[in-house]
């Protein structure tokens, strides 16, 4: 008589008591590890696997850590991608968001034993990073940032907004509806492609909280335009908030066009936001830097500690600021022969086997978050767009441009190479083989 193989799957318990697996359930928790052990006894039981196999493809299926998030190679040219987790940190600020997840002195003074500032640290490095700035907070994103400016300085009131400034920022978000969503009432005034400083003269008056002027960073208008400048509009004696949008704290020669928050208080804005995982290259955050006066208002307002960041944003954001720069800058100013030079020897070694890769020309940007229109001279490793899926499924992700899968080295730094080549020679060669 035969026995029906199903019938020899082990019992989970048994399975759970492989050295491994019991291990595992230490390290991800035994919820992870019990799913993955119900996984390999079903493809047993279906004939899949033999049943001595379930413990061995129990291990192979679990997964590296206790979260579902992967860790992936931007290499799709577009700097900070927001689907990608826009910018990624300096080793300097991950060491110190991993130093942070325990318990830190987030808000205690270790030299009293009593209460102290929250994050005070990141706060002093972000006022030393920019000294233009008498004050400044942090709040959960820039969109947290403008929601609280909003209401703590014009709920009942008006904001007074260019009508070609009315930005929707992703995903169906659109500015004028987050800030009327907090009770102040939108005053628009100018066209889409022509507001001037008399078009806000005109509208401000006594229900005006402050005039907003918002960076249209994810678009451009050309052609016959005009727009109001910041020092134009302080003169008419309300507040001008900026929302310049990437974080840059100074002025960047390679993005002359970007707006900086130095530059825009110095033309006399009260109060500038910008978020933090732009071109500042941080965590996510949104900064609120300006006049003593207004920035103590927003943290003083009740909605201020529904928008507070946590301890790990303010490690990331002090060491991003302290610390070496940022891989988004050091993305944003390599220089292009240094990357023709990693995708010449990358594309050279791919090829020793046999995988058809050339090494390509191509341009890169900074993305939604920042210089709309600005084309990088970047260089890429160009591989038949059939890897694509293989690819994506090792957690490299490229661009697919006509017909070629382009693996842009100007969004993936060096440190990346290591990854690229082993996700290319792993997964990718059979199908580049194919030449298609
Ligand atoms: C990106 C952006 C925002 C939104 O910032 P978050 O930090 O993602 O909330 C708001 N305004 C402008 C101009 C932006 O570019």
């Amino acid at each position: 008589m035969v026995v029906d193989p199903r019938r020899l799957v082990p019992r989970t318990d048994a399975v759970l008591a492989d050295p491994r697996l019991a291990a595992a359930a230490g390290r991800l928790g035994p919820a992870i590890v019990r799913s993955a052990v119900a996984a390999a006894r079903q493809r047993a039981r279906d004939g899949e696997i033999p049943p001595g196999d379930v413990p061995d493809t129990a291990v192979a299926a679990l997964p590296e850590r206790a979260c579902g998030l992967h860790p992936v190679v931007n290499a799709t040219g577009v700097l900070l991608h927001t689907n990608l987790g826009r910018a990624p940190l300096s080793a300097a600020a991950r060491d110190a968001v991993a130093a942070a997840a325990g318990c830190v002195d987030v808000e205690y003074d270790l030299a009293t034993g009593r209460r102290g500032p929250r994050g005070r640290g990141a706060l002093d490095a972000l006022r030393a990073a920019c000294p233009a700035a008498g004050a400044a907070q942090v709040v959960n994103n820039n969109a947290a940032a403008l929601a609280l400016a909003a209401t703590a300085l014009a709920a009942g009131r008006e904001i007074v907004i260019g009508r070609g400034e009315l930005v929707e920022i992703g995903d169906g978000f659109r500015l004028p509806d987050l800030l009327a969503s907090t009770g102040a009432r939108l005053r628009e005034v100018g066209t889409t492609n022509r507001t001037t400083a008399a078009d806000y003269a005109g509208a401000v008056g006594a229900e005006t909280g402050f005039i907003m002027k918002v960076h249209p960073s994810n678009f451009r208008i050309e052609g016959f335009t005009a727009a109001a400048d910041v020092a134009d509009l302080v003169p008419l004696g309300v507040p001008v908030v900026v929302d310049i949008g990437s974080g840059l704290l100074a002025p960047d020669p390679a993005l002359p066009d970007e707006p900086d928050a130095a530059s825009v208080l110095a033309a006399g804005a009260a109060l500038v936001t910008a978020s933090g995982d732009k071109l500042l290259g941080g965590p996510q955050a949104g900064l609120l830097l300006g006049e003593p006066g207004i920035v103590e208002r927003l943290r003083r307002h009740p909605l201020y500690r529904a928008l507070r960041v946590d301890k790990m944003t303010l490690a990331a954001l002090e060491a991003t600021l302290r610390g070496p720069r940022p891989p988004v800058t050091r993305m944003l100013h390599a220089d292009v022969a240094g990357l023709r030079e990693r995708a010449e020897a990358l594309a050279g070694e791919f090829r020793a086997h046999g995988v058809d890769a050339r090494a390509a020309d191509s341009t890169a940007a900074v993305g939604g978050g920042g210089a709309p229109g600005v084309g990088l001279p970047s260089a890429a490793v160009s591989l038949p767009s059939s890897c694509e899926p293989a690819l994506r499924a090792r957690g490299v992700i490229g661009r697919v441009e006509d017909g070629r899968l382009l693996l842009d080295l100007r969004s993936a730094g060096p440190a990346a190479d290591g990854a690229l080549r082993e996700a290319v020679l792993g997964a990718a060669a059979p199908a580049a083989r194919e030449g298609n």
